[in-house]
């Protein structure tokens, strides 16, 4: 077993601030990435007294003793050992060797007669499950630059398909600003667009202005109104936080005559107890309905969706391009008869080609806590990837929009051997000194291979495999098997219980010859499986991206 003697990795000795004063904690460099991976997922949490990250219940770790356990086990980690966590609790360490993952973990996995969400929260309730969300428990979150990119890279795709590749002078309507809506009102100003969200929650509207998010916020519809019309007549962007519930304020805003040119919504629809506010209640009111009555709670927040739904089909009917963002909010509608699935979701429309081609949201944080190596990385993907627009497109917008929370980090769209080549450029630059400390790449689960959710990424397969959820686990039986350093299969979404499984992926770049090995086998075979799932599924593109590729199809 490794002594842990080895070279900090340039961790040590970083810049002040942030988490860059601190000392190596763990002993390797790699284990010491994960930790700060977990550490910076918790700075960003929505609600950190109880660990929860955002959507609502999307937890880094099960509660505070299993998170103390967890930040123990990896300060005393070997190389060669993997920690084994069941759910955001720290289970066991196993001596593994050094090319298996040191971190392995199964959040919130229910066997399918049982993924219910009674079962879910009676489990949640006594402590023996906890919801990851995709990124939170896999310590994979990076704040809500990941989310602004990905909402930025849907915008400009609507624009591209229906607005002459702009939305200058173009209105957005959506609703819910919390951890990962509050990048809604930024990603429409990066596309050039007016965003007016209404959210139920003064708290929100306050913290996303404050956090350079939202322009401003009124509670009057006459206001915001007036406020859209001068952006649009000028051609300028704006964002605008309307204060108000969205089953009421959008059928008002309507009832005034607007028609927007966009429709979209990101309230915490998939969970109706600790999620979507129902009509004229406070967030107050609803938390105290949960405790008293929760059927009625549910009751009232289904209504509410159905009301709200009703309002994005006239809209749809009256031109507007509308689409659901992934919070179940039509599967909720639809069970109070609503023909909410008129709407489509945005992955097949807009996302689904460019996971044909393994394009999807990777994403790296530099471990030093050094902006410096942000940049470095910011100039050698603009240089390597010339041809990949999404790049060119975004990373000059994220270095000027986008503020750096907590370990600087950059998302971009990186295609099938795109990343593997970025990354091990990066570890050669790490190994070099070029850049302070060790890198670690992760991407989001909603990528080709790592999920299957029939509601939302896996909707409308053209082979039917829509609900074959085979796919996320092959992805993560493979990431580990070719030196992932963490691997995660997550369960639940919509309503935490049998929506969808996934994977995630963690590799850290630390500058040695073995992290270049582990990072060419586990990122190739990472979005391999993904565009070999979409070429399987019978879309040609990804059978061409297969081809391409010179891996061995069967296909
Ligand atoms: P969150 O709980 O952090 O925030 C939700 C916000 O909505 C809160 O600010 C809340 O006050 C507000 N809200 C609740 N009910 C409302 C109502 N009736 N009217 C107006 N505002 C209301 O949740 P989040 O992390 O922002 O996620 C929102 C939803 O979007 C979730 O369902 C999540 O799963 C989904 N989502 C999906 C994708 C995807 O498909 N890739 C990506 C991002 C988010």
């Amino acid at each position: 077993m490794s002594d842990g003697a080895t070279s900090d990795g340039g961790m040590g000795d970083a810049p002040s601030g942030g988490f860059a004063g601190r000392r190596r904690r763990c002993r390797g460099p790699r284990q010491e990435t994960l930790l700060r991976m977990l550490e910076n997922t918790l700075v960003h949490a929505e609600r950190p007294g109880e660990l929860i990250v955002y959507a609502g219940l999307a937890k880094a770790a099960r509660d505070r003793t299993a998170l103390k356990r967890i930040i123990e086990a990896l300060t005393e980690l070997e190389e060669d050992e993997t920690l084994v966590v069941q759910s955001g609790k720290p289970i066991g360490v196993f001596p593994t060797g050094t090319r298996a993952p040191l971190v392995v973990m199964a959040n919130s996995n229910l066997v399918g007669r049982w993924a219910t969400s009674e079962h879910f929260y009676e489990l949640e309730r006594r402590g023996l499950i906890a919801w990851g969300g995709y990124t939170a428990g896999d310590w994979q979150y990076i704040g809500s630059q990941g989310i602004v990119q990905g909402t930025y890279q849907t915008l400009a795709a609507v624009a591209d398909e229906h607005f002459g590749g702009s939305l200058a002078g173009r209105l957005v309507v959506t609703a819910g600003l919390g951890g990962m809506g509050g990048a809604q009102p930024l990603a429409t100003v990066m596309a050039g667009g007016v965003a007016l969200c209404a959210e139920v929650d003064p708290d929100r509207i306050r913290r996303r202005v404050d956090a350079g998010y939202l322009d401003r916020g009124t509670e009057s519809i006459d206001e915001a109104v007036e406020w859209a019309d001068a952006a649009i007549e000028a051609g300028e962007p704006a964002s605008i936080g309307l204060l108000g519930n969205a089953a009421q304020v959008l059928p008002e805003l309507r009832a005034r005559g607007v028609v927007p040119d966009v429709v979209t919504d990101q309230t915490p629809a998939h969970d109706l107890l600790y999620g979507y506010v129902p009509a004229g209640m406070s967030t107050a009111d609803a938390a105290a309905l949960r405790e008293s009555d929760p059927g009625e709670l549910g009751r009232r927040a289904r209504v509410s969706i159905a009301a709200h739904v009703e309002c994005m089909l006239a809209w749809q009917d009256a031109g507007s391009v509308v689409f659901e963002y992934g919070n179940n909010l039509r599967a909720q509608a639809a069970e109070e008869g609503v023909d909410a699935f008129r709407i489509p979701i945005f992955i097949e429309r807009y996302i689904r080609p460019l996971f044909c081609r393994g394009l999807g949201p990777f994403r790296w944080a530099a471990a030093s806590g050094d902006p410096a190596d942000i940049d470095a990385i910011d100039a050698l993907v603009v240089r390597e990837f010339p041809d990949n627009p999404l790049v060119g497109r975004w990373i000059p917008k994220a270095r000027r929009y986008v503020r750096q929370e907590g370990l600087p980090a950059r998302i971009s769209w990186l295609a099938h051997g795109e990343r593997a080549r970025l990354a091990l450029l990066v570890n050669e630059a790490v190994g070099s000194g070029a850049l302070r400390g060790p890198v670690a790449f992760t991407r989001d689960h909603l990528d080709a291979g790592g999920v299957a959710q029939p509601l939302r990424e896996t909707e409308n397969m053209p082979d039917g495999s829509d609900a074959v959820s085979d796919w996320p686990l092959l992805n993560a039986l493979l990431t580990a098997g070719s030196g992932a350093d963490l691997v995660a299969i997550h369960a639940g979404g919509g309503g935490y219980a049998g929506y969808m499984q996934s994977a995630g992926v963690t590799l850290v770049a630390d500058g040695t010859a073995a992290a270049g090995e582990r990072i060419t086998t586990a990122l190739t075979a990472d979005t391999g499986i993904g565009i070999m799932r979409y070429a399987d599924a019978g879309y040609p593109a990804a059978a061409d991206a297969v081809r391409a590729s010179g891996l061995r199809w069967f296909g």
